[in-house]
């Protein structure tokens, strides 16, 4: 058998005839940007998630960029007070480099076990120049954001929340992109809510912000040929935003089967050489990945390979380590760099079949070091 780690061809296919035929509406209509289908995304998306506003950009980079930009043209922070950014050491690299494309420092900040930022270690590196947290949903998990909208208040800090992997999570009866100030969605083609390229929104509640956020991503403009900001073009074309709104409605089933199959691998695997941190509490994470973890993680991955199963690392260094950020001191962030060395992560398309998990989990079984 092969199991490839996630098979975006089947993907896409279980979406016809309707894709084609939305690919198709885009083309006839002959308008690609700024028209009724991004509209009506940005509405959808943003019921969806239940906050007031939305804005389509060109990929989550940018979506996370351009609210860190809009924040620091409404508060009016200047790039000489080198304001600060609290950010996870393990994460995708893009939760730092947006922090520092708009022209402030990523402070970075180890996990706890459950593999997100944790909050009694954000206190210890809050200074004067904090500004903003920005917690990573990462693997599909929400963060604690109790605990961290309390140090918010106490210390006057916005959230900013990374949801690039965490479309459709819940944390105490909302969704995440509704939990702070703002937040940034990808639609990467692999994320659980896919475009056929890139994509990304920010969503937010606060009016202000949303407008900044439209100005920015439109050269600065809020009319045309009107420039007051410094801006730059990030945009969502209209052909993904037909795209997605059509996957949007099977996004809430997907993560269901996600959650299924991961209650399967939480039940059956057993393996003393590896641990599953997810093994119990399924519900909490709409698992954009399945992380294992192992001290034996080259032979494990090739034992899989062997038997046709492919896996991902996510990620095999931590954000502190990468030669972008080695002028940021040496730290040591004891959990982000042993997940960094023994993470592996597990096919979880909402598209495998039975028979295809259940080989899965018979080869991690018979798995020996
Ligand atoms: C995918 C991802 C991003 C960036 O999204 P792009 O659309 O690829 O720019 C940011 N943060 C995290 C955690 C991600 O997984």
């Amino acid at each position: 058998m092969r199991v490839p780690y996630y098979d975006l061809s089947r993907i896409t296919q279980s979406f016809e005839p309707e894709l084609s035929a939305a690919i198709s509406r885009v083309t006839q209509s002959g308008w690609f940007l700024r028209g009724e289908s991004v509209k009506r995304f940005e509405k959808d998306f943003s019921d969806f998630i239940g906050v007031r506003h939305c804005i389509g950009t060109g990929n989550g980079l940018d979506a996370l960029t351009l609210i860190l930009l809009a924040m620091k043209e409404l508060e009016g922070w200047k790039d000489e007070e080198q304001i600060e950014v609290i950010v996870p050491a393990f994460t995708f690299i893009a939760s730092a480099l947006a922090v520092t494309r708009a022209g402030m420092r990523p402070v970075f900040c180890d996990v706890g076990e459950d593999f997100l930022l944790d909050p009694y270690q954000v206190e210890a590196v809050i200074t004067p120049q904090t500004k903003v947290l920005l917690p990573v949903h990462l693997y599909g998990k929400t963060c604690d954001m109790q605990t961290l909208r309390a140090l918010a208040r106490q210390y006057n800090l916005k959230i900013v929340e990374d949801a690039a992997q965490a479309h459709g999570a819940f944390y105490m009866g909302k969704h995440a992109g509704n939990l702070g100030d703002a937040a940034a969605f990808s639609f990467y083609p692999g994320k659980n809510l896919g475009a056929l390229g890139d994509g990304g929104a920010v969503v937010t509640n606060d009016g202000k912000l949303a407008e900044m956020v439209r100005i920015l991503a439109n050269y600065g403009a809020r009319e045309k040929y009107t420039h007051e900001v410094m801006g730059f073009n990030s945009r969502l074309d209209e052909i993904h935003a037909e795209v997605l709104s059509l996957k949007l409605k099977r996004l809430d089933e997907d993560n269901d089967r996600r959650r299924q199959i991961a209650k399967r691998y939480g039940e059956e695997v057993r393996n003393s050489h590896i641990r599953l941190p997810y093994r119990r509490n399924v519900q909490a994470s709409v698992f954009h990945i399945y992380p294992i973890l192992t001290t034996s993680r080259d032979k494990l991955q090739k034992h899989m390979a062997n038997a046709g199963i492919e896996t991902l690392i996510h990620y095999p260094t931590a954000i502190h380590l990468q030669t972008v950020y080695s002028d940021h001191g040496q730290k040591t962030f004891r959990n982000s760099e042993r997940f960094a060395a023994e993470e592996l992560s597990l096919p979880i398309s909402p598209l495998l079949s039975d028979g295809e998990i259940q080989y899965i989990i018979d080869n991690l079984n018979d798995y020996k070091p």
